[in-house]
């Protein structure tokens, strides 16, 4: 199945609405896979300003 981040908060998901802000602003096109169990001792979680857990995408363009 096709997964999509999305461009706000960089959240994976496979659905057509972000599961973290609700925005529909999902892109294809996005690398490095983050997975953030504990995001208040993550710092990569800190880093890119995540506070929910879930998968991220590193970037997404
Ligand atoms: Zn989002």
């Amino acid at each position: 199945m096709k997964e999509y981040a999305c461009r706000r908060c960089k959240a994976i998901t496979t659905g057509k609405v972000c599961p973290v802000c609700k925005s529909a602003d999902l892109s294809a096109d996005w690398y490095g896979l983050v997975l953030i169990v504990n995001p208040e001792e993550s710092r990569i979680a800190r880093l890119l300003n995540i506070t929910q857990k879930g998968k991220y995408a590193m970037k997404v363009t």
